[in-house]
């Protein structure tokens, strides 16, 4: 039995064993009858890992060892199982009951802690993790498409498990031999769970502005205090120790970001033999009320109250943003992920509405028998435009995560360091396109329910709810696109950008080289857009040396047209790469056309806004001063 078919046996049994009709049967003892409408869309999943990425070539060049890509449509098949039995049920219960908070402990939602046992028992949270901490080491985009799938299943159980994912890559990447040998193995199995310490009241955005402080310690330790907020799963029950990440200041350490440096906190000291023994001074003083993702605690945390809490030091003193990058970086593009998983679920949601529920007849038809709302253009319109963008979103964030993968394998230094810039210049897209459609996506789905959508019962209002936090955390979307023009566009002087947009040409010239009358006027508007990205690149680049103010004021709509001009050449691509003349084609055929003639045609209007509307942002910015 190889390491895949172990995990496979493991991933089956866990779920099988797990009493998924027990969950359903919480729900309506809770009276909660939201529609369980989800099914891990596995066939578009695949398509999107073999025709938008190299991961088929890669697997079968060895470049991930000895997987073939039946082992990883298999894995997919069970993650499928896992999602829809297991954790969708969960999330209107996590929705409606959520987590709550007494006397300093945190009680996750009813059935939560059941599910995570499962999951975690099944080996999912090891997926992509170093072999040497007992991971499985399998492709990142593998897992990519795994994470989709617990967040489609319930945002707020996904958040808990890709901090931990991030935790175990920082701590991977810059932790000591030590600090690895006591908690990786336990981060990688999901025994203990990661969190991610920034947000100070003062300090949101401006990580730099944090006032948490740090004290050496004679025995190499470090005493911790200060106060965080906004702490995702700073306290919870569904394991017996939390391993937080913080970010804080040494006495002598330089202003700003140049002086912040990351400890390891654990909420309970392992003992001598790794188990959790004396506690930590670190607490959570309360939880927020939020407006959505009710499953997922958010915590206001206290360090040092009494007397400093203990941390050791990750990587080197006043390094800390270097190293909390490696765990934003994987968050960032794992809340992308989010964004399509909540957009995906909104759809299926949607769909299976507007099969259902009929009103009014067809115009212009000559019976007048009502007709399902689906049989309207205008929600046909609606549908097809939250399962395209949903799709060209997921093939942006797939290839972010190839790109990963390539870059943390790939021998050379050139050859590592190009995947990684490629990378880099994604994540941001990645993370805001895929979150703000995330959010348009769910819209969309309220509005396809008309009047049910807007109450909670089907479970639309939820999507929009949870969706939003997507585009807040791990940097808001401003942030992101203030990261794509300042620090990402000019990579390698605009090298790398002009690259990203001639591969982007190229897909055009193949889609007009087709000829294929079912691509209907795709490759004029693909073409559009590409030169649009292309102009508009030019012209923040030139501006940012000018005019910073100027070439930030439509820094998010340059984001967008960046999301708009790739995700639809991405979905130009897959159905270019799929085997010619067969109804699958067909039908990816048509959704990339609908794309690129009612999506990526934004990409002008984009243009505009960037370029054009820039003056008049700047020449306005003391309209509100007063
Ligand atoms: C439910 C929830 C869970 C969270 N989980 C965590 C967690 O686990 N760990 C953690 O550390 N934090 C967490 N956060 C905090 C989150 O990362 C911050 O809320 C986020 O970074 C924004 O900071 P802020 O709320 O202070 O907003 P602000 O920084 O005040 O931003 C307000 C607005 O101004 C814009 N803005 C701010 N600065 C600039 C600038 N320089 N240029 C242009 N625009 C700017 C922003 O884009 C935003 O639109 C969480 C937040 C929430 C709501």
């Amino acid at each position: 039995m190889n390491r895949i078919h172990r995990s496979l046996s493991r991933f089956h049994g866990a779920q099988r064993r797990f009493p998924a009709r027990w969950i359903r049967d919480l729900a309506k003892h809770w009276d909660i009858d939201a529609a369980v409408t989800y099914r891990a869309p596995l066939a578009d999943i695949r398509f999107a890992l073999k025709h938008g990425t190299l991961l088929e070539s890669a697997l079968k060049e060895g470049f991930f060892g000895d997987i073939s890509f039946e082992d990883v449509d298999a894995i997919l098949v069970e993650a499928g199982r896992m999602a829809d039995d297991v954790i969708a049920p969960l999330n209107p219960v996590g929705d409606s009951i959520g987590a709550t908070f007494k006397d300093g402990v945190v009680t996750t939602a009813p059935g939560w802690k059941a599910a995570y046992t499962a999951w975690r028992k099944a080996g999912w949270n090891g997926l992509a993790a170093p072999a040497e901490w007992g991971g499985q080491g399998l492709p990142r985009v593998v897992n990519a498409a795994c994470t989709e799938m617990w967040n489609s299943a319930s945002m707020a159980f996904g958040v808990c498990t890709l901090l931990t994912m991030g935790a175990i890559d920082a701590l991977a990447a810059h932790g000591s031999d030590e600090l690895k040998r006591r908690y990786l193995g336990k981060l990688v199995s999901g025994e203990w769970t990661g969190t991610m310490l920034l947000t100070e009241p003062h300090a949101g955005s401006d990580v730099g502005a944090l006032r948490t402080r740090a004290e050496r310690v004679a025995d190499g330790s470090y005493r911790i205090a200060g106060q965080k907020m906004f702490i995702t799963y700073g306290e919870h029950d569904l394991t017996d120790n939390i391993i937080h990440l913080v970010l804080a200041r040494l006495p002598d350490a330089p202003p700003g970001t140049r002086g912040i440096s990351l400890f390891l906190v654990p909420k309970f000291m392992p003992d001598v033999a790794g188990s959790p023994g004396a506690r930590n001074d670190v607490r959570a003083h309360s939880i927020e009320h939020k407006l959505g993702m009710h499953g997922s605690p958010t915590c206001t945390m206290i360090l040092g109250d009494q007397g400093g809490a203990t941390g050791f030091l990750v990587g080197d003193e006043n390094a800390g943003m270097a190293c909390m990058f490696t765990m934003m970086n994987h968050a960032r593009l794992d809340v992308g992920l989010q964004g399509v998983g909540v957009a995906e679920r909104a759809t299926q949601l949607a769909l299976s509405y507007a099969r259902e529920r009929r009103q009014g007849s067809r115009v212009g038809k000559p019976t007048t028998e009502t007709v399902p709302i689906i049989a309207h253009p205008g929600v046909h319109r609606m549908l097809m435009t939250m399962h395209a963008l949903t799709q060209a979103a997921r093939a942006i964030c797939y290839e972010t995560a190839m790109a990963l993968d390539v870059a943390e394998r790939i021998s050379g230094k050139t050859a590592r360091q190009a995947a990684y810039a490629r990378a880099s210049l994604l994540t941001p897209v990645a993370k805001a396109f895929s979150t703000d459609i995330g959010v348009e996506v769910a819209s969309l789905g309220v509005e396809v329910h008309g009047g049910v959508g807007y109450v909670e019962e089907t479970g639309a209002a939820q999507h929009v709810r949870d969706a939003w936090l997507g585009a807040i955390y791990e940097g808001t979307n401003g942030i992101q696109a203030i990261d794509l023009v300042t620090r990402k566009a000019p990579l390698a002087g605009g090298a790398l950008i002009g690259k990203h947009i001639d591969e982007l040409s190229r897909i055009v010239d193949a889609v007009s080289a087709t000829n294929e009358a079912a691509f209907g006027c795709s490759g004029a508007r693909l073409a559009e857009s590409v030169e649009s990205l292309r102009r508009v690149t030019r012209w923040v680049l030139a501006r940012l040396e000018q005019n910073t103010d100027a070439a930030l004021a439509g820094a998010a709509q340059y984001l967008r047209l960046f999301g708009v001009a790739t995700g639809g050449c991405y979905l130009a691509r897959q159905a270019l790469t799929a085997p010619r003349h067969n109804t699958e084609t067909e039908y990816r055929t048509a959704l990339a056309r609908f794309f690129a003639e009612n999506i990526s045609v934004e990409a002008a209007t984009l243009e505009r806004v960037v370029v054009d509307g820039a003056a008049s942002v700047v020449d306005t910015g003391t309209m509100f001063a007063h």
